[in-house]
Parts: C-alpha cells; sequence; structure tokens
C-alpha cells in the first residue's frame, strides 16, 4: 500500500468562461488507482459560483486520471461537477452534455502569453518591444528571453508523464506568446487532456511568479498577435471516404451554423478575428488551401488525397472550452448527410 495525493480537478461556474479549480486528498492504494477506485468528492460552490450558501455542496465526479509528475504519487484526476445526488449534471458542467464521437479525431493548438507585471514577458515597463518578426520560432535571448523556454519544456515533460498526447511545442508570433499542440481520438479525450494540460502550465507557472494569459487579444487592437486555439478535424468519414462533393456540402453547413461556432469558440473573439494577423473577420466565412486567412483553412494534403482527412478551423479562440468547440464542430457535421455508398461501406 502507498499512499497517493489525488488533485481532483475541476472547471468553476465562472463566465464567460471558466476557472480551473483543484484540491488534494489523500488515499491508501495498492498500486496507482485506476478511474473505477476513485470515489466521489464534494467542494463548496458557493465559492466557485456553482451554489447559493445555503445549499452549497457540489459533487466532483472522477472522469479522466492521469499520472503527476510533479509529486511523489502524485495523481492527476480530471472531474465533472454534479449536483448532490451525484448523477445529475451540474448546469456548468458543460463536458456532460457534448457530443462525442471515439471516431472523430481534433488537434487543439493552444496559443498563449506569459504574462509577467501586467504586461507579456519580455516587454519593457514602458513601451513596445521590436515590432513582431523574429519571434515565432525564434531562439536567442532577445528574441524569447531566458526563462520562457525552460517553462514550456517542462511543462512539456510533465504533460508527457501524465500521458497527455502533446504533440509539440513553438514559439509564436508575438514576444511572449507560445503555442503547444495537443491531439486526440474522441472530443472528449482531447478536450480532457487540453484542460489537463492547460492546469500543468497554469501550476507550473507559479514558481516563476508568471501567469498564463489565455485572452485572445491581450494587447488590444495593436500590431501585436492575438492568441488562437485553431482545432485540427476530422471523422472517420472525412478520412476513409471524404470527396469534393462531401467537403463543399460540409463548408456550406459549416458556413450556415456561422453564428452556433463563434458562440462557443471563446470570448471577445471579435478583437481578434479582424481580418488581419492571419485571421479571417468574425462577420465572414470562408475556406481556402492552405489559406491562413480564411475561417477554415484546408491542408494541401487534403486536397492532394482526394478531399480526405483534416480540416483546420482557426476560429476557436485561446480561451475557449474545448469541450464545447468539439461538441459544435460534431454537431454541424451531423447535419451533412454521407453518401450511400459510404453507409454501405462502413
Ligand atoms: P499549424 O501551426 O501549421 O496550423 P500545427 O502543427 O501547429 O499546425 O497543428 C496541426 C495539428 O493538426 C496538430 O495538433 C495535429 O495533431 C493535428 N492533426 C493532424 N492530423 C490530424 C487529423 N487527421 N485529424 C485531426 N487533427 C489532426
Ligand atoms: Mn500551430
Ligand atoms: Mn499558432
Ligand atoms: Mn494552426
Amino acid at each position: 500500500m502507498a499512499k497517493y495525493k489525488l488533485e481532483y480537478i475541476w472547471l468553476d461556474g465562472y463566465k464567460p468562461v471558466p476557472n480551473l479549480r483543484g484540491k488534494t486528498q489523500i488515499k491508501e492504494f495498492d498500486s496507482f488507482p485506476k478511474l473505477e477506485q476513485l470515489p466521489l468528492w464534494g467542494f463548496d460552490g458557493s465559492s466557485t459560483q456553482q451554489a447559493e450558501g445555503r445549499s452549497s455542496d457540489c459533487v466532483l465526479k472522477p472522469v479522466a486520471v492521469f499520472p503527476d509528475g510533479a509529486r511523489k504519487n502524485g495523481v492527476l484526476v480530471m472531474c465533472e461537477v454534479m449536483m448532490p445526488d451525484g448523477v445529475t449534471p451540474h448546469v456548468s458542467n458543460a463536458r456532460a452534455t457534448i457530443l462525442d464521437d471515439p471516431g472523430a479525431w481534433f488537434g487543439f493548438e493552444q496559443e498563449y502569453f506569459f504574462y509577467k507585471d501586467g504586461r507579456p514577458l519580455g516587454f519593457p515597463d514602458k513601451g513596445y518591444p521590436a515590432p513582431q518578426g523574429p519571434y515565432y520560432t525564434g531562439v536567442g535571448y532577445s528574441n524569447v528571453g531566458d526563462v520562457a523556454r525552460q517553462i514550456v519544456e517542462e511543462h512539456l515533460d510533465l504533460c508527457l508523464e501524465a500521458g497527455i498526447n502533446h504533440e509539440g511545442i513553438n514559439a509564436e508570433v508575438a514576444k511572449g506568446q507560445w503555442e503547444f499542440q495537443i491531439f486526440g481520438k474522441g472530443s472528449r479525450k482531447a478536450a480532457d487532456e487540453m484542460w489537463m494540460a492547460r492546469y500543468l502550465l497554469q501550476r507550473l507557472t507559479e514558481k516563476y511568479g508568471i501567469d498564463v494569459e489565455y485572452h485572445c487579444k491581450p494587447l488590444g487592437a495593436t500590431d501585436w498577435n492575438g492568441s488562437g486555439m485553431h482545432a485540427n478535424f476530422s471523422t472517420e468519414y472525412m478520412r476513409t471516404v471524404g470527396g469534393k462533393e462531401y467537403f463543399e456540402a460540409l463548408m456550406k453547413a459549416f458556413d450556415l451554423a456561422k453564428d452556433d461556432h463563434i458562440a462557443v469558440y471563446g470570448p471577445d473573439n471579435h478583437m481578434r478575428l479582424t481580418g488581419h494577423h492571419e485571421t479571417q473577420s468574425i462577420h465572414m466565412f470562408s475556406y481556402g488551401v492552405a489559406d491562413r486567412g480564411a475561417s477554415i483553412r484546408v491542408p494541401h494534403s487534403f486536397v492532394n488525397n482526394g478531399y480526405k482527412g483534416y480540416l483546420e478551423d482557426r476560429r476557436p479562440n485561446s480561451q475557449g472550452d474545448p469541450y464545447q468547440i468539439a461538441s459544435q464542430i460534431l454537431k454541424t457535421i451531423a447535419t451533412v448527410p454521407t453518401s450511400e455508398k459510404a453507409s454501405v461501406a462502413a
């Protein structure tokens, strides 16, 4: 038997974006615990905008487990928030109600800024550093400073130790801005891993006295890029059958559902989707091969493979909830009929 430190992690009731919360309990197990072994737990919902003070108990239901590389015998437990009966999802629990399709693959590209003293890491206390240009995928102290790379490397290792399917890192266009990518099969799995990767990054940066700024346009209407969370997606049908006709029908459906998508693609997105800085305007829908100014970018490989593969929705922003983003993408895809030939083949 060993004593394990279980960090129960959940999303609170704040709007428009929930915050991550976590608390620890110690339990004994013979070996690293499986999901089924983890008990329900409770918390004070009146402190997280999830309950009134008079009846404040909410229930935490474990839904995914990850090893915690930063703690001896550490366990990261992703939870859904439930009502006191333990079975009814709380209204703030988006995960419980989203569409899931284990055959749908999602690759999220999380962009963010490191912030220190109220400004992006590496910005002088007054004015701006040299304009954008050398920072994207840059190397060297004057481009990335002396600590950011250490943090992103530590974060990468924590994600890999947790079994999160972290796929890569790059320094981004603005100074102090970075990106990591998470890929998962199934919308819930990909989104759980993204939330856990966000948690690990926020916890890690505490000791550096640095915050993670997820707002999509922290520097406002300046010549500094905003942050997105591009959602790359493919269903089994898109990967194995696809075709130009289906693709065009899909894009028509995305155009029709434009407002539903924007509604869950993160707050303040009008500040970021301006038609500048590699974005399409929030009021337009467009797609294009290798077009980084389109709402949806079609990779060259997609066309070369007979309109099969994945597409990149560039509109979701860095503060968006990956559960809701993935769910809306699946909802729109579900409105498009697949060919009879394909349903026979499937
Ligand atoms: P870029 O910065 O050029 O837009 P990235 O390399 O940062 O591209 O991100 C591409 C993302 O696409 C990765 O997260 C990757 O996992 C994801 N991806 C690759 N193939 C698929 C697929 N078949 N379905 C869904 N996502 C995919
Ligand atoms: Mn990228
Ligand atoms: Mn990027
Ligand atoms: Mn991208």
